[in-house]
């Protein structure tokens, strides 16, 4: 049956050997939602931000949440993550002369404590209309006492899994740390590397710098996946580098439990973990991390 499932591009992601790696999704809206998938990996919630003159209402955040979690098995929404590549003009925020090094993700809540709570808040309600159990994460998180203090928050509404990503090299560094105050982590690569080369990621310029096949960032990703295994806690990737089918074996192999991804990218990331065991999948992990590029 599976290699009818497989044949068809079908069934969940596993290795040949049938070590399972979740296949998930990465979406901006209910829109993006596809079948072939195991869930939402990473719901970007900006969409109901970005453009905007005023905050959206909670109604209508419950109504955007109600949807999605509705419709997929399994959803990790990621709480608002502006700044920098997303700016979000009804915040106010004060102009920055390093804007990626400055108040974005989670730090936004520093200064609009209001805006998060409201979401938070809302996807709460729209779990409750829906019976679904979705889990919530917060962007560009630093510290196990930001972790910590988002997860109290969190919980506080009744969300029961509570993550955070690492998209910032001490978060990567201490990730059994976070790990202490939370049920899973989800690697956001494209600012893992931006932050870990120190490249910007809009820099068409840098590209060499922001390959994730750079060992810096790929020893960063088998940390965090060590750490999650000590604590039996999952440990995914959310960034482009998920969608790569030949990265995807790569990351299988440093222990990530999860890819997440666009919906193109499913059918060859599935393809290529279902021609390797996981222990050549730890081969290729050790020899991306020993020769790199
Ligand atoms: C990432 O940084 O890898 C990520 C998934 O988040 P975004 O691309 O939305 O910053
Ligand atoms: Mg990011």
């Amino acid at each position: 049956r599976e290699r009818a499932e497989l044949a068809r591009g079908e069934g969940p992601g596993r290795t040949s050997d049938g070590h399972p790696v979740k296949l998930l999704l990465n979406i901006g809206s209910a829109r993006d939602l596809a079948d072939g998938a195991e869930g939402v990996g990473l719901f970007r919630t900006e969409f109901l931000f970005l453009g905007r003159r005023t905050e959206p209402s909670l109604e209508e955040q419950v109504t955007a949440y109600s949807e999605v979690f509705s419709r997929a098995p399994l959803v990790v929404v990621r709480t608002l993550d502006a700044g920098t590549d997303k700016p979000l003009p009804f915040l106010g925020l004060p102009q920055e002369p390093n804007p990626a090094l400055g108040v974005r993700g989670l730090r936004v809540s520093r200064l609009l404590p209001g805006v998060l709570d409201t979401q938070l808040e809302a996807i709460a309600r729209a779990a409750d209309a829906t019976g679904a159990e979705p889990w919530v994460m917060a962007p560009m998180v630093t510290t196990a006492g930001e972790a910590a203090e988002f997860a109290a928050r969190a919980r506080a509404r009744g969300i029961a899994r509570v993550g955070v990503m690492v998209e910032v090299p001490a978060a990567a560094l201490h990730a059994d740390r976070l790990l202490r105050e939370v049920d899973f982590l989800s690697i956001g690569t494209n600012d893992l590397s931006q932050y870990t080369l120190a490249a910007d990621r809009q820099h068409p310029g840098l590209a060499d710098l922001l390959d994730p096949w750079q060992p810096a960032l790929l020893e960063l990703i088998g940390r965090c996946a060590e750490a999650g295994r000590a604590a039996g806690k999952p440990v995914g990737v959310c960034g482009e580098a998920a969608g790569d089918p030949r990265l995807a074996p790569v990351l299988a192999g440093l222990g990530v439990t999860s890819l997440s991804m666009a919906a193109v990218c499913v059918p060859a990331v599935r393809a290529a973990l279902a021609t390797r065991t996981l222990t050549e999948c730890r081969e290729l992990a050790a020899k991306a991390l020993a020769d790199g590029l």
